[in-house]
């Protein structure tokens, strides 16, 4: 990486970052309304970076006050899409310019290595603000095919105030998912971080107003999820609630919609996503290395984590061999540094809660190959990998969210495809074959929002991101990523 700072100089960067604390409500950082706050705990080293508003009910209100004054008063709702798409392109070019201040604060607060943050996911956060800023000019509404004395029109219009709650494993990626279609769509918004990442997220609000995003448009609220995160499901006047997070949390705001006011939910929930190896895989150097980049990639914490690995009988010993060897080789350590490739879990809570898994599995009768220790007393997991894993075993069935790989075999592609659907998600599947006809089969009958050929991770705004299943419903990226953001108007012209 040409401009990649040393580990020194990313260390000498901490005391001069610019750290925002405070919740962003009508354009402006304000302390929470009781006045508390809740630490920001690194796990690089378990410490508090900085105490944070800590948001409730009253916040949330005044947030949502503030983007539907926004939403009323016009001057982003009603805004030529040519012109909000100028604002969104400024907003992007300003994250770009302060790519590595970000980068270092998503790795302080959550602890993934700091080349991912920057090369990854600052890159895919202006990436995808370029994306929906691009696209709102090229977008046409409908004309509806009536006779000479009728005139049909459907067009499309912004729902209002979108509340966004979303997870810790890409923060500031997973909330631009919302933010960048919503705000394109000429929508008002008020997200709610994770409570253990919330410093992007505050940062980057006040970059959209220096863009030219009026008061109002964009409000963060951070705070923890049962009080901040329920208040914002519960609204009267949200018009849509748009979550990314576990499923368990994703059928709360479901209820919290139907005893509330209907509002829309768009939810993008867990996954514990097949990656199937045919005997006839071309390469399978290049299929090995893949299988453990995309369960280690994140230390695990990736909701499409390749977390299931099915074999074929036939190669299976020699495969396993090779995941072992990129298990083995994998750089852990202090993810300020630039060349570790695993860095820490996002905190004490889910390090122990995958170390259960580690356990259980050994308790159903899978064997650990790999790892399965957790290195020193912080957040550091070893890579993990379980094999003779059956399909019915909880660490087959269970989002872990964290670096360990069930291997489970199989003989032909009946028993490959029962396997691979036996799952309540169907977030991403990927098969691995030469033969056009299998992996035409596969792709039909994998019940799956995504399915890769040949690879595994190719994510892209062009293509709907999202699962079936109790993966959830609605997808992001792309255009129908924006539609989700609109809704549909009939007008009859009568002559
Ligand atoms: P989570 O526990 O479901 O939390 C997600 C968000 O919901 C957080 O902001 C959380 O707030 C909030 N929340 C928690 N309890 C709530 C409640 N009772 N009412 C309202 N809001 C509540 O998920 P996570 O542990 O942060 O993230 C991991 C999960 O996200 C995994 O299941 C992963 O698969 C999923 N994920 C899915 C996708 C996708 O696109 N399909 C992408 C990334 C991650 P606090 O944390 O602040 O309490
Ligand atoms: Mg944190």
């Amino acid at each position: 990486m040409p401009d990649m700072p040393t580990l020194e100089d990313w260390k000498s960067r901490i005391s001069k970052l610019d750290i925002h604390n405070r919740a962003f409500i009508n354009g402006r950082y304000v302390d929470a309304v009781s006045g508390k706050t809740m630490s920001c705990i690194s796990p690089i080293d378990g410490k508090s970076i900085t105490e944070v508003a800590e948001c409730d009910a009253e916040d949330v209100n005044l947030a949502v006050q503030s983007a539907r004054a926004a939403f009323e008063k016009g001057l982003w709702s009603n805004m030529a899409p040519r012109k909000r798409k100028r604002v969104l392109q400024k907003f992007a070019e300003k994250i770009k310019s302060n790519m590595q201040e970000l980068a270092l604060l998503e790795t302080l607060d959550m602890g993934k290595p700091i080349t991912y943050s920057l090369t990854h996911d600052m890159l895919s956060v202006v990436q995808t603000f370029r994306w929906f800023a691009e696209a709102i000019d090229k977008v046409y509404d409908e004309i509806a095919p009536m006779g000479s004395k009728e005139l049909g029109l459907i067009t499309r219009e912004p729902i209002g105030v979108i509340g966004a709650v979303v997870p810790w494993n890409f923060p500031l990626d997973m909330a631009t998912l919302k933010i960048a279609p919503a705000l394109a769509a000429g929508n008002s918004v008020v997200l709610k971080p994770a409570e253990q990442s919330p410093l992007t997220a505050l940062r980057i609000a006040e970059l959209a107003v220096e863009s030219g995003l009026p008061e109002g448009v964009l409000n963060v609220v951070p705070g923890f999820g049962p009080t901040a995160g329920q208040a914002l499901g519960r609204h009267m006047d949200v018009d849509m609630l748009s979550f990314t997070g576990s499923t368990e949390v994703g059928k709360l705001f479901l209820k919290y919609s139907g005893e509330s006011n209907m509002k829309q939910v768009a939810l993008e929930c867990g996954g514990k996503s097949p990656n199937i190896i045919m005997a006839d895989v071309e390469n399978l150097d290049a299929a090995a290395i893949d299988a453990a980049a995309n369960i280690f990639y994140n230390s695990g914490q990736v909701c499409t984590a390749a977390s299931r690995l099915l074999l074929d009988e036939s190669i299976h010993d020699e495969f396993l061999e090779k995941v072992m060897a990129e298990a083995i080789a994998l750089k852990i350590g202090d993810p300020l540094d630039p060349s570790t490739e695993m860095g820490t879990m996002v905190d004490l809570r889910q390090t122990e809660r995958v170390l259960d898994y580690i356990n259980i599995g050994q308790e159903e009768g899978a064997e650990l190959s790999h790892g399965g220790k957790r290195i020193g007393d912080g957040c550091y997991l070893e890579p993990t990998v379980f094999q003779n894993v059956q399909s019915g075993m909880r660490i087959a069935q269970e989002e872990i969210f964290g670096p360990v790989l069930s291997v489970l075999t199989f003989s032909g592609i009946d028993e490959a495809l029962k396997l691979a659907n036996d799952s309540q998600y169907g977030l991403q599947a990927g098969i691995w074959t030469s033969n056009l006809n299998t992996a035409h089969r596969f792709v039909r009958e994998l019940r799956a929002g995504m399915v890769t050929v040949n690879s595994w991770s190719s994510y892209h705004p062009v293509m709907p991101f999202g699962g079936v299943k109790q993966s959830g419903f609605g997808r992001d990226f792309s255009l129908h990523g924006l539609q989700k953001y609109t809704q549909m108007k009939s007008t009859y012209f009568a002559f």
